[in-house]
């Protein structure tokens, strides 16, 4: 009886079937709880300058939110979680406070989608790693993680070293990376996310690396679950993996939330 707090809709642009059978799906695979984490408007570029396909605009967001609501008002024996996932860039910080305060979210996904100003985790820009050193990388990912943690604004980062999708691997041992990291993480006192979806990736993997994942146990850091389905039929997938990692990293619960307040529940 898993939980999946990261289900995707069609108005991202890159999602496809109806809000519903998710949920049909959802029930089907037992899931105990489920959460929508839709990709918030790129409130980060003006409503012009912003690239299709990549989240829902403005005025889908209430349309968005209306949607969960009522999904949730008509499966009352099932928690439907108003969830958001939303892209962390460093400067922008006010602007995002100011959309998430407008919605009765239950929880806020942070994202690192993007290494300052590349989207390393779009395939439409794969060449952006040619010429780029993957230590750099890394180095400069987990810092952006660091202060996404920081910011206050999330209650758990999602699919945490995303930048291996496409294989990208540090060169050196990055352990104290990890390490550092998961005490930040720590510190404020919120979660991160272990995301099935890297198994369909290039990289075949879940997120996060099995190592960060313990130091994150170590200090305390909670987890939330989540498939990253951008399909029905791929709610829940993954999750019986996902649980394993848990369990050998050393965790017994997961969080859920609601209002952005957190309860742990038993893994399983
Ligand atoms: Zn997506
Ligand atoms: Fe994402
Ligand atoms: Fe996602
Ligand atoms: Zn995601």
């Amino acid at each position: 009886m898993a939980v999946d707090y990261h289900l995707h809709t069609y108005r991202c642009g890159h999602a496809r079937g109806r809000m519903a059978d998710y949920v049909r799906i959802a029930r089907e695979r037992g899931l105990r709880e489920i959460g929508f984490a839709d990709h918030i408007p790129i409130y980060f570029h003006a409503p012009e300058q912003r690239p299709s396909g990549l989240a829902m605009a403005d005025e889908e967001l209430p349309e968005y939110v209306a949607e969960v609501l009522a999904l949730r008002a008509d499966n009352p024996d099932l928690p439907i979680r108003l969830g958001i996932e939303a892209d962390y860039i460093p400067g922008r910080e006010p602007q995002l406070a100011v959309l998430l305060e407008r919605h009765p979210f239950d929880y806020v996904l942070g994202s690192i989608h993007y290494l300052d100003g590349w989207g390393f985790d779009n395939p439409d820009f794969l060449d952006g790693y040619r010429g780029r050193d993957a230590d750099v990388l890394y180095h400069r990912y987990f810092e952006l993680l660091q202060a996404a943690a920081r910011s206050g604004l999330f209650d758990s980062l999602a699919h945490p070293d995303l930048l291996k999708k496409f294989g990208c691997r540090p060169r050196s041992d990055i352990t104290p990376l990890y390490r550092k990291t998961a005490a930040v993480i720590a510190a404020a006192g919120i979660c991160i996310e272990v995301n099935t979806a890297g198994l369909w990736a290039p990289v075949g993997e879940i997120y996060p690396h099995p190592i960060f994942l313990r130091f994150c146990c170590g200090f305390g850091v909670p987890v939330t679950l989540g498939s990253d389905a951008h399909a029905p039929e791929r709610v829940g997938s993954g999750l019986p993996e996902a649980i394993q990692l848990l369990k050998q990293a050393g965790y017994r619960e997961i969080a859920t939330f609601q209002r952005r307040r957190r309860t742990l529940i038993p893994l399983e």
